[in-house]
């Protein structure tokens, strides 16, 4: 029996227990993924550690980790892979014997849903809007796909600082620099990657200009509710190649699948299982 689950707060619209158990069905593994939602059992956010220390004790293979604990999660584990240890968060955390081992899947996630979907993208100068923990992880991909430079932009200038702090000190501070004026950049970039919450359902609008997009630029955005944003459609209609956030949720998941239950998870299957619930 695999039995694994998500943490977090305000998840119980989360598509994870679906795509998880449906994987799970289809390679005849008895797969169960519970959702443990802070606010809807009203749980104190120091009730994480326990919580943890219980599951592992239960025979649990591992948990996703999801806001507000990416990082609080971090001192309450035995171990760090490498991707939790480049990203500085932990989304999904590995249960064998009481030890518990952090890694971060979104990196590897919105890496191999780019390269799927962008095959042929240029990437000597990409611009990413957002420095949050997503844009950490969507950073860190980027940076290990070429050897490009990478611009970072976000409405909160400290916090596209520090994260150009940490990369320089990783890749180099040649290859990543903040950027003050996201529309400003964008003349200058190949390719444009959203990592904020701009576009979502709660958060309409786009974060970039998109007037100024031009058709010799490819265009991500990491936002998956709605798939097609208000920056995604600005792009499709100029004919600028472009992924929606579907490839980072799958491949993160596939990955955490993996670690789970030791076992690949087939990415195209899960991508239908996606689409059957979208
Ligand atoms: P976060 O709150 O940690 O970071 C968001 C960052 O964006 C903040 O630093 C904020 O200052 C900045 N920001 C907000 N609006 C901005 C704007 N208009 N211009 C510039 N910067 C702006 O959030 P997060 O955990 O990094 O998640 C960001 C979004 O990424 C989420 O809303 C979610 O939609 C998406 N996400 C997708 C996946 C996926 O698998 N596809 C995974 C994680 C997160």
């Amino acid at each position: 029996m695999y039995k694994c689950g998500l943490i977090g707060r305000s998840i119980l619209a989360s598509r994870s227990p679906w795509l998880h158990e449906q994987e799970g069905r289809a390679q005849g593994l008895d797969l169960t993924y519970e959702l443990f939602d802070f606010t809807d059992r009203g749980w104190d956010d120091d009730e994480l550690g326990p919580l943890l220390r219980r599951l592992a004790a239960e025979g649990y293979r591992g948990v996703n980790v999801t806001f507000p604990f990416k990082q609080a999660v971090i001192p309450l584990l035995d171990e760090l892979d490498e991707s939790a240890a480049a990203v500085g968060a932990v989304n999904t955390v590995q249960m064998r014997g009481g030890k518990l081992t952090g890694y971060n899947t979104d990196m590897a996630g919105f890496r191999e849903g780019l390269v799927a979907g962008l095959p042929l993208r240029k990437m000597d100068r990409v611009l990413l809007v957002g420095a949050g923990g997503a844009g950490a992880a969507v950073a860190n991909a980027l940076l290990t796909l070429g050897d490009g430079t990478l611009g970072i932009a976000d409405r909160d200038p400290g916090r596209a600082s520090a994260l150009v702090a940490q990369l320089s000190q990783r890749y180099g501070p040649d290859r990543v620099s903040a950027v003050t004026d996201a529309d400003e950049a964008l003349n200058a970039a190949d390719g444009i990657v959203n990592a904020t919450p701009m576009g979502m359902a709660s958060k309409p609008g786009s974060p970039v200009d998109t007037g100024k997009l031009q058709p010799r630029q490819w265009v991500a955005d990491i936002v998956y509710f709605p798939l097609e944003t208000e920056l995604l459609r600005g792009a499709r209609d100029l004919g600028c190649p472009a992924v929606d956030g579907s490839g980072m949720v799958i491949g993160q998941a596939a990955r955490a699948f993996e670690i789970f239950t030791g076992h690949a998870a087939d990415i195209g299957r899960m991508r239908a299982s996606f689409s059957a619930k979208t």
